[in-house]
């Protein structure tokens, strides 16, 4: 087999309601299932025929394509086999997403928190988070379904905390007509580099005031009234492409992920989901031989899951929560939409990798304000869900879930631009009371202007430069060569 060469493969997609059972086909867009309003998950049902093959086969396969020129398996598709395949090249969508960086810790920052630990720079993506990766599923889905019906017009609508939006925008403006965008954002709730984005792209950007949650409600009213695809997490195509996150954790460590705790940022769960799902395939076809270990982190601003997953076993019940502003405001959610999916597979995972196989662990928002700002001042690029994954990490370390062998691979979920309005705060030590965040003043980083404009004003180029130059040297004590 030439390995540069799109794969012959095809499967067979089916919706699968994680309430009550019912099964449908995947050749039309379902976000929720008709019988009992239960989400979905896809299942591939002709997945046993890739077990024809052992899980060196796949390994070698995966290996080949890192180097191919084809571009429909450059990014998350470089796992076509096992995310969507019933796309075919022309419909797949490739914006350079996926394939990104891990980056072990600075020295100096592994030191001090005292655990090995690598950021996964998922901010490195086109829209500068994971979601791409979902975005690039679910548009290359959408694709394929408007290559069939020949449809004219297509609405694609989302609510987001910001990132949702940015990428749903970035795609649809790309691939074009028949595809529109529109987004809707709980106004005042997120950064203002999150709304330039699908301001930027050209989409219909759409305010309401409340939290995410309230806007999802809207969403979820108009996908299941009117004509629109629905592009939030609840459209289980995104999490086949988020999968794509735990294949390359994986491959980036030689396919044995034995010794790895993963920690992810939960807010609507959609992305942990993908990230066990994508584990237990691999497992499931003896890529890998045995699970990392997966720790969510939920801000105590917004924790349903840890909450429930707390309580002991027999007494758990779930229960969405009123959330309060965070710092981590992308996985600001208290009534996440993939809990259902969440609590289905840390079943499984635990049912393989034994009880300590999926976690829950809480955070205070300046636990991760203090995390971000440590991990950037060591060279990392981490948004405030990145720090808030290391601020899990040193939890889970506090609470001695993690031992020193270890090694941790931290979901830096979107890029430290897109939060740097958090920075600022931390910095200038703005931040209003309800976020119960108390900077480290000693760390407040500003710029400082050396020289008034009146000052310019009065000197002629030359004089300019050797007075801004003597003003620097002053202040910088420099001495002379
Ligand atoms: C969406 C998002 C999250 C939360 O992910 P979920 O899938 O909603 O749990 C975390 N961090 C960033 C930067 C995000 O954009
Ligand atoms: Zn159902």
């Amino acid at each position: 087999m030439n390995m540069t060469e799109f794969p012959a493969y095809r499967g067979a997609m089916e919706y699968v309601c994680l309430g009550c059972g019912a099964r449908h086909a995947g050749d039309e867009l379902l976000y929720t299932c008709p019988q009992c309003g239960g989400v979905f998950l896809l299942e591939n049902t002709r997945f046993s025929a890739l077990k024809e093959h052992d899980g060196a086969y796949w390994r070698a396969i995966f290996d080949e394509r890192a180097a191919t020129r084809v571009t429909a398996l450059r990014g998350i598709f470089r796992y076509y086999e096992l995310l969507a395949p019933i796309l075919e090249p022309e419909d797949i969508v490739y914006l350079g997403e996926g394939i990104t960086p891990i980056i072990e810790a600075a020295p100096a920052l592994r030191d001090s928190v005292g655990i090995d630990f690598a950021y996964k720079n998922d901010g490195q993506n086109p829209s500068a988070s994971f979601k791409d990766r979902g975005m690039a599923c679910a548009f290359s889905y959408l694709k394929s379904l408007v290559r069939k019906h020949g449809w004219k017009d297509v609405l694609t609508v989302c609510a987001s905390t910001g990132d949702t939006s940015a990428a749903a925008a970035l795609y649809a403006s790309y691939v074009g007509a028949p595809l529109k965008s529109v987004v809707l954002l709980p106004h005042g709730k997120v950064t203002p580099q999150q709304l330039s984005q699908p301001l930027g792209s050209g989409a219909t950007v759409l305010e309401l005031p409340g939290v995410f949650d309230d806007c999802m409600k809207v969403v979820e009213y108009l996908a299941d009234k009117y004509r629109v695809a629905l592009l939030n997490s609840k459209n289980s195509w995104r999490i086949l492409g988020q999968e794509s996150y735990a294949y390359e954790v994986a491959q980036w460590y030689g396919w044995d992920v034995s010794n790895l705790c993963i920690f992810v940022p939960v807010g609507n769960a959609g992305n942990i989901t993908a990230v066990m799902s994508g584990f237990l395939k691999m497992y499931d076809l003896g890529i890998i031989t045995r699970l990392p270990r997966v720790f969510g982190v939920q801000s105590e601003h917004a924790d349903p899951v840890y909450r429930y997953y707390a309580a002991p076993k027999a007494s758990r019940h779930w229960q969405p929560v009123q959330v309060s502003p965070s710092v981590a405001q992308a996985a600001m959610i208290g009534n996440p939409v993939s809990f259902p999916r969440v609590a289905m597979l840390a079943e499984k995972f635990i049912a393989i990798g034994g009880e300590k196989a999926f976690q829950v662990v809480q955070v205070t928002e300046q636990q991760i304000m203090d995390a971000m700002i440590a991990a950037n001042r060591k060279g990392h690029i981490a948004c405030t869900q990145g720090g808030e994954c290391l601020a899990g990490l040193m939890n889970a370390k506090a609470l001695g879930l993690i031992a020193s062998h270890e090694h941790a691979v931290l979901d830096a979920t979107a890029h430290a631009l897109k939060f740097s309005g958090f920075q600022d705060m931390y910095f200038s030590n703005t931040f209003p009371p309800e976020y119960t965040v108390q900077p480290d003043t000693s760390l407040a980083n500003r710029p400082e202007l050396l020289l008034s404009a009146d000052k310019k004003q009065s000197l002629d180029a030359q004089a300019y430069t050797e007075c801004a130059a003597e003003a620097i040297v002053a202040k910088l004590g420099l001495a002379k060569k």
